[in-house]
């Protein structure tokens, strides 16, 4: 048999960064293997009192995660914990287990198994992803509760000066606990979205998800190179890579020190064009961070996250309220706000939806809230009256035509209307946008330009969508390409056909968080870029790189 020696391994970009370690295999999966033993009906009680002690136990662990996270990283990274501690109440999860005991004469380790494995496995089939990634915690949980209820600890791990973690998956839990010495992550499996990636962006450590399980081919020891912005691995790579790769490193994390003294100063090109560099957000809680990092307002607000991770539809009023808090945070600064981005891989379990064969070409976006006028209008109402408080933009996701924009400000008119008869407070004018991550926006971008105040180039989509490369799938993961020509070819004609119509350009997909693309964007005509936070400091650097025009 030939041993293969794969170098390269491209996976799914979790968290930014580069980093270069030593590989060490987080041992916590497999899970504990357990026993299973009939118990007679006096042992019954036993188990059922070995089962309460380990769930206060385990309890107690979770909070002490929980106020360490907090302390560390702030109070909505600490959250994800509650998703944990919940399980430990559910009646059908750990009530389940004690109904069981008595009911299957087994011992509590085996019920527990069970349990674990069978919540998980109905968890993973769920055709979301949030609640797919939900699996991890349950499994989490089950774990703990099995090292609890056989009084195992896990075995003391020797870590490398700088430790590149290779797991098949990470719970929060888990990569709370993880040392300093860790610089960067690597699984086989994983999520973008779930929570160990939340938790490893806030954490600054780069993490690549989604490398299969060929990876496991890869031993303790063997030198790693993460690149949490391609989702590239290198495995084992030649001296001189290493040390290109450990120079690259320094100097970015030197650049990223001197970009940080600077970032509060505005960004202008070398020829004096101002640009204007925003922030990417999914949830309030991270308003600071988007300060400090320098944000000018916020591109892309995303607000799936008020509809995800619940029972019914957000209220309009809940709404209102987390609308009203971003535009104050940033006072007359723009804060735009996308509607509701439903569908594709982001589904919600309360919605009576007919499956799909192709979700990400179905009811998604701008097409679902077409559809469910009642829940559109909830959501335009919430950021009408919010308006009122500051600088808000409404954008509109997965457009294919002006008359989808046409129909959206028909419906934003009814609603002014409705909320001025009823005695609200509604600006005037509310700037309505439209996001180009479809080719047909693209190459309709002309006519999108008649109807909008201002364009936004999603890249993330508009690369799926023209190089026909699915963005979460770690297999072809290699062929997404947002600087391909054809991509590049179909953002510069939409800032062409804007720049024609007068109405403002900005990107607000991954491609505008890259610092060696910034010159080129710039060039085509772009004046503002939005991207995640932390991505802000090096970009600003770059603008002031850059010389749109040339001399000579
Ligand atoms: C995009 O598609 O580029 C985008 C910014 O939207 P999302 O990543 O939320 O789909
Ligand atoms: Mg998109």
């Amino acid at each position: 048999m030939t041993a293969i020696h794969q170098t390269e391994w491209t996976g799914l970009p979790a968290a930014p960064g580069t980093a270069i370690g030593t590989g060490i295999w987080l041992r916590s999966s497999p899970a504990p293997a357990v026993e299973e033993i009939p118990v007679n009906d006096e042992d019954v009680q036993r188990e059922l009192s070995r089962l309460g002690q380990a769930i206060e136990r385990v309890r107690l662990r979770i909070r002490d995660m929980r106020r360490q996270t907090a302390a560390r990283l702030g109070e909505s990274e600490a959250a994800i914990f509650d998703a944990h501690l919940a399980f430990l109440d559910d009646p059908a999860y750990v009530g389940e287990m004690k109904r069981r005991i008595p009911f299957e004469k087994k011992n509590a380790e085996w019920i527990c198994r069970q349990l674990t494995d069978e919540t998980a496995a109905m968890l993973e089939q769920l055709p979301d992803e949030y609640l797919r990634a939900r699996s991890h915690d349950v499994r989490s949980v089950g774990d703990q509760l099995i090292e609890e209820l056989a009084g195992r600890t896990r075995d003391a791990v020797r870590w490398p000066e700088e430790a590149v973690v290779i797991a098949e998956d990470l719970a929060p839990s888990e990569l709370m606990q993880l040392p300093r010495e860790v610089v960067a992550l690597a699984l086989l499996r994983g999520s973008r979205i779930g929570h160990a990636a939340i938790l490893a962006r806030a954490m600054g450590i780069p993490m690549v998800v989604g490398l299969g399980e060929e990876f496991r081919q890869v031993r303790d020891g063997q030198v790693l190179i993460v690149d949490g912005q391609s989702g590239l691995v290198r495995v084992d790579p030649d001296g001189e890579t290493a040390a290109r790769a450990r120079e690259r490193i320094q100097n970015l994390n030197r650049q990223r020190q001197q970009a940080l003294t600077r970032v509060h100063e505005p960004a202008r090109t070398e020829d004096g064009v101002a640009i204007r560099v925003l922030a990417n957000m999914g949830n309030p809680s991270e308003i600071q961070t988007a300060l400090s990092r320098g944000a000018e307002g916020v591109g892309l607000f995303r607000t799936e996250f008020l509809y995800l991770e619940r029972s019914n539809w957000p209220a309009e009023e809940e709404q209102f309220r987390v609308y009203r808090e971003m535009v104050e945070a940033f006072r007359d600064r723009p804060v735009v706000i996308r509607t509701l981005d439903i569908g594709g891989d982001k589904l919600l379990p309360y919605e009576d939806r007919e499956p799909e064969d192709n979700p990400f070409l179905g009811l998604r976006g701008i097409r679902f809230c077409l559809a469910r006028p009642d829940i559109f209008k909830a959501q335009l109402r919430a950021m009408l009256r919010a308006g009122a408080f500051g600088d808000l933009r409404i954008l509109l996701p997965m457009v294919i035509d002006a008359k989808e924009v046409a129909e959206v400000k028909g419906i934003i008119y009814q609603c002014r209307e409705e909320l001025r008869n009823e005695g609200t407070d509604v600006p005037d004018r509310i700037p309505i946008g439209v996001m180009v991550e479809t080719p047909a926006a693209a190459i309709l971008a002309g006519e999108l330009a008649k109807e909008a105040d201002f364009l936004s180039i999603g890249t993330n989509d508009l690369t799926q969508y023209t190089l026909a490369v699915d963005r979460n799938n770690a297999r072809i993961a290699h062929l997404f390409d947002h600087a391909h020509p054809a991509v590049l070819r179909l953002i510069q004609h939409t800032c062409e056909a804007a720049a024609k119509s007068g109405v403002p350009v900005s990107i607000c997909g991954e491609l505008a968080a890259d610092p060696e693309m910034t010159g080129l964007l710039l060039k085509y005509g772009v004046r503002t870029l939005s991207m995640n936070p932390e991505a802000i400091p090096l970009v600003k650097e770059a603008v002031r790189r850059t010389r749109i025009h040339s001399t000579g």
